[in-house]
């Protein structure tokens, strides 16, 4: 299994920052991501194509940030990311030789160009060709194509609970080219970005919370202190950022990604009209 297109940059409306550190924040809603990358954007792009400059610039914005530390500390937050079109609906690094006119200035940001041009997240591996369509063409905009993309297990448990509701395997080109399924799959994906009531006491990101050391590790429900049994759904419940103290919570938190999960799969089995 791995994907054969480019993840990052696919087309379609979707592009995706998240290794650079995109939504490494505890408030990384759109409209806090959409300031920020706003703000790199216009500075860099401000800027003449030089080394030096690019480098103190960069330092300054870091030195800036230290009043809002990223949401897992061992994770870098880099300030070379930006809007890489004049409507702002392609994120990427604006220090990357074609978006400079040729100079590649990547070496000022917080990792060596080399790594920025080498290196391919776990998606690449562990998502199909097919599940990486999907998301794209559900996912067409900045924000939300990063969150899914990178949350192989969000993706792989949606799958699994439309399988489960269809009671048997999902055909995803057709789930592609059925307009109305299309939909429902893109509103079930965009529940990363809709959620309701998902508090915001605890340090979460997704299925993730940092550890001492401030590295991300997978977060598991506490069954025995909810006084629940497993459920299908709670892989995706999880993944879109729950941290249930009741069992009244998390049975909530199931409805709302079954009822999403029903409305695809009624999509696809519907005759088409
Ligand atoms: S997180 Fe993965 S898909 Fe996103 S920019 Fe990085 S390598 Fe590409
Ligand atoms: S310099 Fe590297 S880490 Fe920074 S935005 Fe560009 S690709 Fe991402």
């Amino acid at each position: 299994m791995s994907v054969s297109f480019h993840l990052c940059q696919p087309g379609r409306g979707a592009s995706c920052g998240a290794c650079c550190g995109l939504y490494n924040f505890r408030d990384h809603s759109r409209e806090r991501l959409t300031e920020r990358l706003g703000l790199q954007t216009d500075t860099f792009r401000a800027l003449p194509p030089e080394r030096e400059t690019w480098h103190a610039t960069a330092v300054s914005l870091l030195e800036a940030r230290r009043a809002g530390p990223p949401l897992f500390p061992a994770v870098r937050v880099c300030p070379l990311l930006g809007f890489l079109d004049a409507e702002r609906t392609r994120v990427g690094c604006l220090g990357h030789p074609k978006v400079t006119g040729g100079q590649d200035l990547r070496d000022c940001g917080v990792y060596h160009a080399e790594l920025c041009e080498t290196f391919t997240c776990p998606s690449f591996t562990w998502l199909t060709d097919a599940q990486a369509r999907l998301v794209q063409a559900a996912c067409a905009d900045w924000y939300l194509y990063g969150l899914v993309i990178t949350d192989v297990e969000f993706v792989r448990g949606c799958l699994r609970l439309l399988e489960w509701e269809q009671a048997g395997p999902v055909d995803l080109e057709a789930l592609v080219g059925n307009p109305e399924a299309l939909a429902a799959m893109r509103r079930l994906f965009a529940l990363k970005e809709t959620a309701p009531d998902r508090g915001t006491h605890a340090a979460v990101f997704g299925r993730f919370t940092p550890d001492a050391e401030g590295e991300p590790v997978s977060r598991v429900l506490d069954y025995t202190v909810l006084g629940a049994r497993t459920a299908p759904e709670d892989d995706v419940v999880l993944c879109l950022g729950y941290a249930p103290d009741t069992r009244a919570e998390l049975e909530r938190a199931r409805r709302l990604v079954r009822e999403h999960v029903t409305v695809v799969a009624q999509a696809l089995t519907s005759p088409a009209p």
